[in-house]
């Protein structure tokens, strides 16, 4: 039976209006200065460092340790994309995982490509998410002051970083045009990330391949790992979700700089206890030891 669909009016404005203006802002490309555009891609693939490395792979699943200073990097980096208070990302997400493709799933890829993509923001939850929210515990995330200092300040925190200090750094760094600035680094590369990131819940859910478990939507996608820093590799992160490389083989095969931004921070003895799978996938006792594991976020 088809879910009923109530909208979410408020998002679909702030949506719209994000998205007409990052619109407008291509125009303004051709026009920008070089160290705009320069900063705008540096901007963009931090923003999806600190969605990735950060509240992804850190504060979800809890796959490495790090350093306060690596937490508050990450956590500015997350405030830079935009994607709301680090405690509801992750809820949503274990969520996810918990309850993949079914009502539950806040973003079900059961729904279709479109509301797994962008639909789920723009619609009312549904039932079974809210009741799902009950069994989702965030509380390890309150004991990180680093996750407590962007409560206290997202959303309005989060809007200053994402569209106002773009702006602020290529008026004031090298004079470019305000609207430039503000248009371009700040709309154009919100956008674009946003759309990143929801190609994992989408694309990343129905097309590639299922080598770890061919039971599972989930995929291997290059392509959304290209555009992520390393996230598509997805048929492997639903199998073994507390792995910090997301990805069965290293940097050198499958393309992913968030894990070699957490090998660096490693080497310089900012992360410690990395979790792999390879040894539990080696064995074939990987269902086992994955759900073991999986009880760890
Ligand atoms: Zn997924
Ligand atoms: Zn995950």
């Amino acid at each position: 039976m088809a879910a009923s669909v109530c909208i979410k009016w408020p998002m679909v404005c702030f949506q719209g209006s994000c998205h007409l203006l990052a619109f407008i802002g291509l125009f303004y490309i051709p026009s920008c200065q070089w160290r705009t555009l320069l900063f705008t891609l540096v901007l963009a693939e931090l923003s999806i460092l600190g969605v990735t490395s950060g509240v992804h792979r850190l504060w979800t699943h809890k796959s490495y340790k790090a350093h306060w200073t690596v937490r508050l990097f990450l956590m500015l980096c997350f405030s830079v994309s935009n994607q709301g208070a680090i405690v509801e990302w992750v809820r949503d997400h274990r969520i996810h995982h918990k309850y993949s493709e079914t009502d539950a799933d806040p973003h079900n890829a059961s729904r279709g490509l479109f509301f797994a993509h962008i639909g789920w923001l723009l619609t009312r939850e549904h039932p079974k998410f809210i009741e799902a929210c009950k069994t989702i515990s965030c509380d390890d995330l309150m004991e990180d002051w680093v996750v407590r200092l962007q409560l206290l300040g997202s959303p309005y925190s989060d809007l200053v970083c994402s569209f106002i200090f773009p702006t602020f750094v290529a008026s004031y760094g090298w004079n470019e045009a305000p609207l430039h600035a503000l248009l371009v680094a700040g709309f154009v590369r919100y956008v674009f990330i946003l759309h990143c990131t929801c190609l994992v819940n989408s694309v990343a859910h129905f097309y590639g391949t299922t080598p770890y478990d061919s039971k599972i939507r989930p995929t291997e996608n290059w392509f959304v790992a290209f555009l992520t820093v390393g996230e598509g590799w997805h048929n492997w992160h639903h199998t073994f979700p507390y792995d910090y490389a997301c990805s069965e083989h290293g940097a050198n095969f499958q393309y992913n700089p968030a894990k070699m931004f957490i090998d660096c921070c490693a080497c310089l003895g900012l992360v410690t206890e990395r979790k792999r799978a390879l040894h539990a996938w080696h064995t074939k006792q990987h269902k086992l030891y994955a759900l073991d594991q999986a009880k760890q976020f």
